[in-house]
């Protein structure tokens, strides 16, 4: 019988970003995600590594690259089985694509190594389970985009859960995670926002909508930069929701990011009222229509979310100058980006005394749990002796550590990268 021995955090310990759990067993065994991670100048840093000859599969939690963008390495010599569900597939498709375009250069694989990969995909569900040399594999929706799954793996009398990134909160695109049926002695949990509770998702929204509408009727126009997979499908299905009665145009990645979420029905929470949003909003095609979408006062959604890149960069150029127009965020702003730059210090680039005229506000709409859902999470699975903290900046993981050992009576650690930890 196959036993579980241990666990080796390869990425993700103390950092948002390029998570990769290995799960050994007697001899070989799978790894949980291997993504990749953002540092300075945008060059990707990779996990630690694990030989391929000592890997029986890999599985991918969801399509954000820091969670699945290394992965192509180990089919340059080899080929791994991997699981995922279909939407994370047909998602990696375009994330790669774009992961390519961007930051080729810096990157050990090529277009084949991520051909192979997903031609040897086996497609998961959730609430189903599948075997591998003698460990068994549970799937459960993880609550945070389209396709992201919590993993369970059992094997002799152990167990370990991975939550990937999760999201306990009702969103507008998909189903919250439900921690309930799951059993685990040990859980592997992301811990980003482990420090915070956002405010409840009604109020977030009622607040956007409410400056929308304000900036609408001066005569303005609402630049709302958006991450093409989740988030901008997310805003368009608020806008069409709550009846704004303006042109809403849509433009970059995000218009191939709805083609594929719209066919892969299963995993949205209502796909007739994506249909809606989508069809009900203009899809920008080329350089004439962005012009015409500056026109009159609108709502552009477009990609990049924290302004690095995509149309919202020229979106921005032309709309900052203007104090009637508005300049919404909606995402997480890393340090360094544009977007944080102009929330904390109001200018686009570094060396611009200029600030920008038109309103900045920022929403937290986050597709992660806070404090209270994590806990939530912690609480809910059953027969659990030990938790293992990743994906978030030490003080959060070490914050929910200690609620975890103090209030709960169990076992925590905060993961540091190149870490083993024993099951037996
Ligand atoms: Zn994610
Ligand atoms: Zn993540």
């Amino acid at each position: 019988m196959m036993k579980m021995r241990e666990i080796t955090i390869l990425g993700g310990g103390g950092e948002v970003g390029r998570m990769a759990v290995y799960v050994r067993f007697n001899k070989s065994g799978v790894l949980l995600d291997y993504g990749l991670g953002f540092g300075e100048n945008d060059i990707p840093t990779l996990p630690l590594h694990v030989a391929p000859s000592s890997l029986k599969a890999i599985i991918i939690s969801h399509a954000h690259l820091d969670h699945s963008g290394a992965a192509p390495i180990f089919y340059i010599s080899s080929n791994i089985k991997s699981f995922m569900t279909k939407t994370t597939r047909d998602l990696l498709r375009i994330m790669y694509n774009d992961m390519l375009k961007i930051s080729g250069y810096y990157l050990p694989f090529e277009v084949n190594e991520i051909r192979k990969m997903l031609k040897n995909v086996s497609i998961v569900e959730y609430n189903t389970s599948t075997n591998i040399d003698g460990a068994e594999l549970e799937f459960y929706n993880a609550g945070h985009i389209p396709g992201s799954m919590i993993t369970v793996i059992r094997a002799n009398n152990r167990s370990l859960a991975f939550t990937g990134d999760v999201n306990t909160t009702l969103t507008r695109l998909v189903k919250p995670a439900d921690p309930k049926p799951i059993e685990a002695d040990t859980l592997v949990i992301e811990s980003t926002y482990a420090l915070v509770d956002h405010p409840p998702r009604e109020e977030v929204e009622r607040k956007f909508i409410e400056a929308v509408r304000e900036v609408l009727e001066n005569g303005g126009t609402v630049l709302v930069p958006s991450f093409s997979l989740s988030r901008g499908q997310e805003i368009l299905s608020i806008l069409n929701h709550y009846g704004i009665d303006y042109p809403i145009y849509y433009d970059g990645m995000i218009r191939e990011i709805n083609r594929i979420l719209l066919a892969n029905r299963d995993h949205l929470r209502d796909p007739t009222s994506l249909e809606k949003a989508i069809s009900s909003a203009i899809e920008v095609k080329d350089w004439r229509d962005r012009r015409k979408a500056l026109r009159q006062p609108s709502v552009i959604v477009s990609s990049a979310g924290m302004l690095k890149g995509g149309p919202a960069v020229f979106y921005l150029k032309k709309i900052a100058n203007n104090p009637k127009n508005g300049l919404f965020l909606v995402s997480f702003q890393a340090p360094g980006t544009p977007g944080r730059r102009i929330l904390e210090a109001g200018t686009i680039s570094t060396d611009s005394k200029k600030m920008i005229k038109a309103r900045v506000m920022w929403f937290d709409f986050s597709s992660h749990s806070g404090k209270s859902g994590l806990l939530e999470i912690i609480k809910s699975i059953k027969g659990l002796e030990r938790v293992i903290l990743v994906h978030g900046e030490i003080k959060s993981a070490e914050n929910l550590a200690e609620i975890t050992r103090n209030d709960l009576g169990l076992e925590a650690i905060v993961a540091e990268n190149g870490q083993r930890i024993t099951l037996d």
